[in-house]
């Protein structure tokens, strides 16, 4: 079917308009005897005016029509859509062409319209069937070569191509006519800036959205980057979209809305920065503060060790002095142990001496015939006791034996003959003594040195002096 036809005396007639667009009534087309030769502007094949159900004008291929036709082929959906359009924009106060066909024939409009004020064109596509973005953008570049604008419009539920090309998704009423309120629903958006988001607007006639962009009042707008997800009015669902049909004033509002946003990040990455550099300085300060305290340290473990070295110099020295000191005490000592030995000597010498005199003077009155009738006496007394006559050892007496004369009977000490007084401390306390007389006697024991069982005298006269006197 189709809603234009070729009639073989005035051209192009258009079933949508009342006067068929050539100052001819449908009846003058419609079931008329004899039949009107009108063919299809497509193919060329006879057509035949038809009244739907609805009482839709339109016409029909006859019999045994080629089955290559477009027209001939599209649905009464596509048909019905095309017809809604055209109506759209005629109330908008365009005209509207159906079916028209470039004159290179590189497009055939589904509705163009026609700005009767000056004469500008925008095509209005109802493209119900399945497309793939490459065709329909194709499509469109072909009406942009020849300066039209087109829009897309579909009433199916998922339209994949929304974005690519200006277009629209519509809802139709129901039942579907072309007299019902058809609403569309995807393909137009308005800008929220409190929340910064498009926001989908699905409450919008078609009639009026077809008005609005007839008279610029909309724009095919390629989205933010940044602007993409789209909220579905009432909820939170999203869809992504890139590009959408929308007023100037939400576009002004992106834009502002970006350049707001954009300072708030320069402000935010700012504040950022102010924030990393104010950490870098509190590390740069903290790695300062570690490095004195370490120098800190360094400084007193040196100090220390300095301490410790002075300590242990002190140490050695005071070691130095007491070992000094002893051995300043031990030299004093040795010197006064030798003072005390040549003192002792000294004395052990002037007591020889003295005992030499004394042994002098203890002699000095004892002739040498006195001094051997004391020999005799003494060695008839060894005789008489041991048989054995004493001897002398030697006449000079020494200090060993007091400076009295030792007397040996053999080898064995037999005593000692007249042992001066004062050395009678050398004799050993079992030494036998032997003397003149009581005398001599009283003399030798009132040393206490000697007992009185030790000495024998032999009652000889005293001296010979005395004898003499
Ligand atoms: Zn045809």
């Amino acid at each position: 079917m189709s809603f234009t036809a070729l009639h073989p005396e005035l051209g192009r007639i258009d079933a949508t308009l009342t006067d068929l667009g050539q100052g001819l009534s449908w009846e003058s087309v419609y079931r008329t005897r004899p039949r009107i030769e009108l063919t299809c502007p497509e193919c060329g094949y006879g057509v035949h005016a038809k009244l739907s159900p609805r009482r839709t004008r339109y016409f029909a291929h006859d019999p045994g029509r080629p089955p290559h036709c477009q027209l001939a082929v599209e649905s009464a959906d596509h048909h019905l859509l095309k017809l809604v359009l055209a109506e759209a924009i005629r109330h908008a106060g365009w005209s509207a062409d159906l079916e028209v066909p470039a004159p290179d024939g590189s497009w055939r409009a589904d509705v163009m319209a026609t700005s009767v004020a000056d004469g500008d064109r925008m095509a209005w596509e109802a493209q119900l069937s399945p497309i793939t973005e490459d065709d329909i953008r194709m499509r469109t570049d072909r009406y942009a070569d020849d300066g039209i604008e087109v829009c897309w419009v579909s009433s199916r539920d998922r339209v994949p191509w929304l974005c690519t090309v200006p277009a629209i998704a519509v809802r139709p009423p129901e039942p579907p006519t072309a007299a019902g309120r058809w609403m569309v629903h995807d393909g137009l958006v308005r800008f929220d800036y409190a929340r910064g988001r498009w926001v989908q607007v699905d409450d919008v006639p078609l009639a009026a959205f077809v008005r609005w962009v007839l008279g610029h009042g909309l724009t095919f707008h390629s989205i933010g980057h940044r602007y993409r997800r789209i909220h579905l009015p009432g909820g939170n669902a999203t869809m992504r979209r890139s590009a959408s049909w929308t007023t100037q004033r939400s576009i002004d509002s992106e834009a502002k809305h970006e350049v707001m946003r954009q300072r708030q990040e320069t402000a935010k990455s700012a504040r950022e920065e102010h924030a990393r550099k104010a950490e870098e300085h509190r590390k740069q300060v903290e790695r300062e503060r570690q490095r004195q305290e370490q120098e800190r340290r360094r400084i007193e473990a040196e100090e220390r060790r300095v301490e410790a070295e002075e300590r242990h110099r002190l140490f050695m020295i005071e070691m130095e002095r007491q070992r000094a000191t002893r051995e300043a005490q031990r030299r004093e000592q040795e010197r006064q142990q030798q003072e005390q030995a040549r003192q002792e000597e000294v004395a052990r010498r002037e007591r020889d001496r003295q005992e030499q005199a004394a042994a002098h003077q203890w002699w000095s009155g004892v002739s040498a015939a006195q001094l051997t009738e004391l020999l005799d006496h003494v060695a008839a007394l060894s005789v008489a006791e041991h048989t054995s006559r004493a001897l002398p050892g030697a006449i000079e007496g020494n200090r060993e034996h007091a400076y009295g004369i030792a007397v040996y009977t053999g080898r064995r000490l037999y005593g000692v003959v007249r042992p001066c007084p004062q050395s009678l401390g050398q004799l050993r306390t079992s030494t036998r003594v032997f003397v003149r007389n009581a005398h001599e006697e009283a003399l030798i024991t009132a040393t206490g040195l000697i007992g009185a069982a030790l000495v024998t005298h032999f009652d000889l006269p005293d001296h010979e002096q005395t004898t003499l006197l």
